[in-house]
């Protein structure tokens, strides 16, 4: 088989179409040199002999070597070095490059190829020895960290010992001498740490670094990150051999990072940070405070370091020739690795570039502006959750602040919570319910987790481009980096700033967007919407076939459910106004009346502010469709619990407290989820039934009088698992229409419809279409009942579900489509059969998760209803799955 795929010198082998192969560094190696622009030579091991490495006990096919060898040699000619020679040696990076990117997963061993004796032939062909040591001294810290499993903390222990000694401070500072003396320390240190001498074959290095790459696959960190993304385990990673320039060659030499437009704004400009005079990782791992790339970008930092476009104008024209290519070529917004050797620019890597939800939307609204790609392809490139960034709050503006430190808005939003210092105690706090506050001098891959349970993360080192931003932007987390003027004392659990000292446990807010720290809980406010927003939904909606209402309970849900294009209620849950004031006390009387009459006196109590709520909630609708779902939890979540409670509701009812308590007793269950509830309610006392569908029905006749459009009521009788409990509450249901409309002498359309949450009404659904007008599936107690499963008591166990993969995902967070979706079929199905016209929609937290709202467009239902906040994402999501 083929295992080894060439680049560069204008041609190549692979393209960036066969990332699946290539993986994705490797795939757009291989196009940019097929584009011509400046790539060091290379070549890409496929993930094929990833996979191949895994299923064969961690061994390589057998002409895996001799297809290496030959690459090597078309390197070498290209370059005019041999890799190991002794006079003009061949040095290499070698990088590790996933099918989708997986930031820092992989580490990378840069100047790969030095040893005692080649270091001296780089250092007299670059003629410039503190570079080569420099170099030497890099690959011995990189390698022996990645293959040899000697840590960092290492080499850096022994580099400030001779700081100290020699009364430097930074690491330019060293000579050649200098970093001479260290390597010898360095050498002595691996052995002691291994017990072998630093590996001194180039050829041994390689294998030794092409196997780390493979077998960092399966370390913990990318299992992890491979979780937490959905990539699966069988993708594999492949490996890129390139050859090295060196952006550590003096100060006409650098390297960097760009992007084709900015990743946290959209904005249509280059942007970016550099660092002069270094290496590879330098920028990222914030040891220096990078350099802004355009002039203008400088002139807005306030910097006094020159930027890329002043310091080096022609690398920095040849930059921008380049990135305009490769945007218009991927049609998207790029995100670039550059060095510059020696005055001469080389491209390292580019990808479509990670960026906030509101920068995508603003870029993917552009390109089609710009006629670079169609209105719906637009649509397509938001991904639909991501939304929810967008809706986060901000801080008021006009909130009181104190401000104790200030870094680089590096993810927007702002968060409030307590400060922690490591990743465990606030994955820890977060099981707990506490919000926290990640405070890291800076974060890495080891710190995922964290990052996840954090409601922001803050970090006292690196830049824009630093772990913590890039990650932060891609879980679209609030994070501030590198606010610099914080000490973080690990040990202490405390941290420095502004010369207050704040404890583990203190809370502070930040501000993403600004990159503003500030003591305690500062007071927030609702997000504001961009103009881009606006358009790409319009365009979203003219996409899409599915309707998308909201599930509101009050006025101002529908208010701010209407602002987020709510076209409807699909869910209105009656009881939730019960906590309202002290209405529980008129709740508790109907509960625990023991004869229909007192229940009839508290239900009289109740008309008027149900009422009520349904004509303001029908006023903000304007005439959109309004579902309203007769009482539906089990009693017991209404009862009195303390003797107080029970005195006062025995008080207001004229009654003995003894015996009052007796019937809360009475009233309590075993299970109530599948007790006393739903429909069983209004079959036991139709009372209450008839009690609430006069409140909607005289609410819908005050609403069209005080509006002037008519209102169609749809009435929703929960939890029925068969016809006949629905005829029963329909009949009242439909009696007391009558009534109304004789009462008030007008008339009025309104519908009876029923909810499809248990799977012996999703088998009966074509008989109860008999009778009902709608269905709406209740797929959280659909998806409870069907597993049998509690959905309150599910988050004990269901992680370990998913992370065995016994369940793809939490079912009660993506609908199971296999069986409940089943069942959402068959009632569909049987339901349209009988009537044609019978509207469908669901209600369930499922009507928010792009997953299950494309699935529900499959099954061709009306509508679906999600919390206010998710309605743009279920905008959304609607229009791609019609696309
Ligand atoms: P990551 O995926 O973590 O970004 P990379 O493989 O892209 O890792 O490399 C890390 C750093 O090393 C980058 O800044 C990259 O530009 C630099 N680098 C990689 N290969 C070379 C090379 N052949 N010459 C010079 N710098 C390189
Ligand atoms: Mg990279
Ligand atoms: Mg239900």
């Amino acid at each position: 088989g083929k295992w080894v795929y060439t680049f560069g010198n204008g041609t190549a082998e692979g393209a960036s179409g066969m990332k699946n192969l290539l993986g994705g560094k490797g795939a757009n190696l291989a196009e940019m040199a097929g584009l011509g622009l400046p790539v060091p030579p290379g070549f890409t091991i496929s993930t094929e002999v990833c996979t191949y490495y895994y299923q064969n006990n961690r061994t390589y096919p057998k002409t895996l070597k001799p297809q290496v060898e030959a690459a090597l040699a078309h390197i070498a000619k290209i370059v005019g070095k041999d890799f190991g020679d002794k006079t003009d040696p061949l040095l290499v990076s070698v990088r590790s490059g996933a099918r989708a990117s997986m930031p820092g997963m992989m580490d990378t061993v840069l100047n790969l190829g030095l040893n005692d004796e080649t270091v001296e032939a780089l250092a007299k062909q670059a003629g410039d020895r503190r570079f080569a040591f420099d170099s030497y001294r890099r690959f011995i810290t990189m390698y022996s960290n990645v293959v040899l499993d000697v840590g960092y903390h290492n080499f850096e222990e022994l580099l400030d010992e001779h700081k100290d000694e020699h009364g430097y401070k930074l690491d330019t500072d060293l000579t050649a001498e200098d970093w001479e003396k260290l390597i010898v320390r360095y050498k002595e240190r691996v052995i002691r740490e291994t017990g072998k001498p630093f590996p001194q074959d180039p050829h041994e290095q390689l294998w030794g670094a092409i196997g780390a790459v493979f077998g960092s696959w399966m370390n913990q960190r990318a299992i992890t990150y491979r979780r937490l993304n959905g990539v699966p385990e069988s993708w594999g990673t492949a490996v890129n051999v390139q050859a090295m320039v060196f952006g550590n060659l003096g100060e006409t030499s650098a390297t960097g990072v760009a992007f084709s437009r900015n990743p946290s704004t959209g904005e249509r400009k280059l942007y970016g940070e550099f660092l002069i005079n270094a290496q590879g990782e330098d920028v990222v791992a914030g040891i220096r405070t990078p350099q802004e790339i355009t002039e203008a970008a400088r002139i807005a930092s306030g910097s006094d370091k020159p930027s890329l476009e002043k310091a080096m104008p022609e690398p920095f024209k040849e930059l921008v020739k380049y990135y305009t290519k490769l945007e218009k070529h991927y049609r998207d917004m790029q995100d670039m690795e550059f060095t510059v050797e020696r005055g001469r620019l080389w491209m390292l890597q580019t990808r479509n570039g990670k960026r906030t939800a509101k920068a995508a939307l603003k870029i993917a609204v552009d390109l089609a502006n710009e006629g670079v790609i169609s209105r719906n392809e637009a649509v397509l490139r938001i991904e639909p959750n991501s939304l929810d960034q967008l809706l986060h709050p901000t801080i008021d503006p006009k909130a009181e602040r104190k401000m104790i430190a200030t870094g680089l808005p590096a993810s927007p939003g702002a968060a409030a919570g307590e400060i922690v210092f490591n990743s465990d105690e606030a994955e820890l706090l977060k099981s707990q319910n506490r919000k926290v506050i990640l405070v890291r001098v800076e974060t890495s891959p080891e710190d995922i987790h964290g990052m996840h349970a954090a409601e922001g993360i803050l970090t006292t080192r690196g830049g824009m481009t630093s772990h913590a931003a890039v990650v932060a932007r891609g879980m679209g987390k609030p994070c501030v980096a590198g606010a610099g003027s914080i000490r973080v004392d690990y040990a202490a659990g405390t941290m420095t700033a502004s010369g207050q000292v704040f404890k583990k446990g203190d809370v502070i807010t930040i501000d993403g967007s600004t990159g503003h720290v500030l003591a305690g809980r500062v007071p927030m406010q609702e997000p504001t919407l961009s103009d881009d927003f606006a358009t790409l939904m319009a365009w979203a909606d003219k996409a899409r076939k599915l309707k998308v209402r909201t599930n509101a309970d009050t006025p101002n849900d529908a208010k701010v459910a209407i602002k987020f294009g709510a076209e409807g209620i699909g869910l209105c849950r009656t009881e939730h106004m019960f906590f309202e004031g002290d209405r529980i006390r008129a709740v508790r009387e109907m509960i625990l009346a023991d004869d229909e009459q007192s229940r009839r006196n508290a239900l009289a109590k109740l008309l008027p502010m149900q009422r009520g709520d349904f004509a303001q909630i029908f006023e903000v609708m304007k005439g959109k469709p309004v579902t309203i779902r007769l009482l539906d939890p089990p009693l017991h979540e209404f009862l009195p619990h303390t003797e107080q409670e029970i005195a006062e509701v025995a008080t207001a009812m004229g009654a003995d407290p003894r015996k009052l308590a007796d019937r809360a007793k009475e009233l309590s269950e075993f299970n109530p989820m599948l007790g006393f509830r739903g429909c069983r309610l209004a079959v036991v006392y139709p009372e209450i039934a008839e009690m609430q569908a006069r409140a909607i029905f005289e609410a819908a006749v005050d609403a069209a009088k005080k509006t002037g459009e008519p209102v169609v009521p749809e009435v929703m009788v929960p939890l029925i698992a068969s016809k006949a409990e629905l005829d029963l509450v329909k009949g009242r249901i439909d009696a007391m229409a009558q009534a109304v409309m004789k009462e008030s002498g007008t008339r009025f359309k309104y519908q009876v419809g029923t909810m499809i949450e248990l799977p012996r009404a999703a088998l009966r659904a074509g008989e109860i279409a008999e009778s009902a007008e709608f269905f709406s599936f209740g797929t959280n107690d659909l998806t409870q009942t069907t597993f049998g499963i509690s959905r309150d008591d599910a988050a004990t166990f269901i992680g370990t579900y998913t992370a065995k993969n016994i369940f793809p995902n939490d079912p009660f967070v993506s609908v199971d489509q296999e069986g409940v979706g089943e069942l959402m079929q068959i009632a569909t199905e049987r339901g349209r059969a009988v009537r044609e016209k019978l509207k469908t929609g669901i209600c369930g937290e499922h009507g928010g998760d792009p997953a299950s709202v494309m699935f529900c467009a499959k099954l061709g239902l009306d509508y679906v209803s999600c919390s206010p906040f998710r309605v743009p994402i279920a905008r959304l999501a609607a229009a791609q799955a019609a696309l």
